[in-house]
């Protein structure tokens, strides 16, 4: 193995990391080398979608959902869990799978034609589990747009995960309004926050959100129809 070696002496001896082509670390190198080297092996990996307007716990919830590791009713039973029954407990029409519980549940759905509707946006029904969680991709919105959105998504997600688990082990559940009032909060308290774009006002966010969508980062104010720059914080 040493046979090839030339030792130059001109060169002081370094650490080189082998898990990227120019042999210097990054904390994330060795994040995406465990991601291809285990986590998306196997004949249905997926990509791992990355967003950080949104806490850690949210995002690995959704990896978890994504890959029906969380543990809907239907979940535990492919597992051996006994359970009592399979049925959703918000609506008890259907079995509860992952996609059922955060999707296609008539009391889930209600929830994210909220959501949809807070936006500007329709057709809910229109969409893949999978195509939701990834933000819709078909749709154009602007790079930082994409990832607020899609940290929306997440975040109702999470909630609605939230609210299920209350349903079960609590026996409360939130009204529709109530639902989408707490995902408004919380995704401003999370998105608006943690996004790129240097000024999200409540105001707008609960208003009229939808411009944080579009590439530029002039919005119209709905109260007085001036238009203004969003990166300028208080006007
Ligand atoms: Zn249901």
């Amino acid at each position: 193995m040493l046979h090839s070696v030339r030792l130059d002496p001109e060169l002081k001896d370094s650490w080189r990391w082998n898990g990227s082509n120019n042999g210097l670390f990054t904390t994330k190198s060795p994040t995406s080398l465990i991601d291809s080297k285990t986590i998306r092996a196997g004949p249905n990996a997926k990509e791992t979608l990355r967003n950080n307007v949104v806490p850690k716990k949210v995002e690995i919830f959704i990896w978890r959902a994504r890959r029906e590791r969380i543990p809907a009713r239907v979940e535990l039973d492919k597992r051996g869990v006994d359970l009592h029954s399979v049925r959703c407990p918000l609506c008890d029409d259907d079995i509860e799978s992952v996609v059922h519980s955060l999707l296609s549940c008539e009391k889930v759905n209600e929830v994210w034609s909220k959501v949809f509707k807070w936006w500007g946006l329709n057709g809910v029904s229109n969409y893949s589990f999978d195509e939701l969680l990834q933000g819709l991709p078909n749709l154009s919105f602007s790079d930082s747009g994409k990832y607020i959105w899609q940290g929306v998504i997440w975040t109702a997600c999470y909630l609605i995960w939230k609210n299920r688990n209350s349903k079960i082990f609590k026996n409360k559940c939130w009204s529709t309004p109530n639902a989408l009032g707490e995902i408004q909060l919380k995704s401003f308290e999370w998105v608006a926050k943690r996004s790129k774009r240097k000024s999200i006002e409540w105001h707008t966010w609960f208003h009229n959100p939808s411009c944080y969508l579009m590439q530029l980062d002039l919005i119209v104010c709905i109260v007085c129809d001036v238009i203004y720059d969003a990166n300028l914080a208080s006007v």
